[in-house]
């Protein structure tokens, strides 16, 4: 599990860094409004742990433009503000549930727990162009033109990441950390899985008499796949 802390005090967000990690999630921090909205927006994280007062950017705007653009991910909300019409304001803005400061560490975990059970799996179904590329997490299916494209795992994994930006680099370390997590892998692993990923794109639009979604080799930056959604 993933979690973003958009939290600008110090002390705050690093003790709910280190005390998420004992707990054995995954976490990054963000001390603004306007870099917690950007990362937020990669779509990677199970859950986000946002204050309401933020510089650049505050808490429950940050939240109300992730939902106006569709984003579903859990929001626990922090605030000193304890009022009722603060907690409405919170909850309006598309918070899922909101703790007041100073709180109970353990109290936050519970609160977190009892969103990523109530958040629904994440399971994305991308179709993407040309080709009608069809990624479907939930059942871990990848088709292109309806031929399954018959992916290993790391290379599903590789392909939907690419193919949550499509058009767009993803940064080879990014990609090496979203897929591999914390596994040691050998230099050359990234461009094996990527090579991997294109042959079999290659095979079933070859099959297909169509064109496949290319992935493109930025050097030395990292990967993009030439697609749009459909
Ligand atoms: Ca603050």
């Amino acid at each position: 599990m993933r979690i973003l802390v958009l939290e600008d005090e110090a002390r705050l967000s690093r003790s709910l860094q280190t005390g998420l990690e004992e707990e054995g999630y995954r976490v990054d921090v963000a001390h603004d409004g306007v870099e917690g909205e950007a990362l937020a927006r990669s779509g990677v994280y199970d859950a986000l742990i946002v204050d309401w007062r933020l510089p650049l950017r505050e808490g429950p705007e940050v939240i109300a433009r992730l939902r106006a653009d569709g984003f579903a991910t859990p929001v626990l909300m922090l605030t000193a503000r304890v009022g009722v019409e603060d907690r409405v304001a919170g909850l309006d803005a598309g918070a899922d549930d909101y703790l007041g400061k100073p709180f109970a560490f353990d109290e936050m975990l519970a609160r977190l727990r009892a969103l990523l059970r109530r958040a629904a799996p994440r399971s994305l179904r991308l179709h993407l162009t040309p080709g009608n590329l069809v990624l479907d997490e939930a059942q871990h299916l990848a088709t292109l033109a309806a031929e399954p494209l018959g992916l290993r795992p790391k290379e599903f994994a590789l392909l939907v990441l690419l193919a949550r930006h499509p058009g767009q680099i993803v940064r080879r370390e990014r990609m090496v950390d979203l897929v591999w997590g914390d596994t040691l892998v050998s230099p050359n692993t990234l461009e094996v899985t990527v090579s991997g990923v294109r042959s079999r794109l290659l095979n079933a639009a070859r099959a297909q008499r169509i064109d496949a979604p290319e992935i493109e080799t930025v050097r030395g930056v990292g990967y993009r796949l030439h697609a749009t959604p459909a």
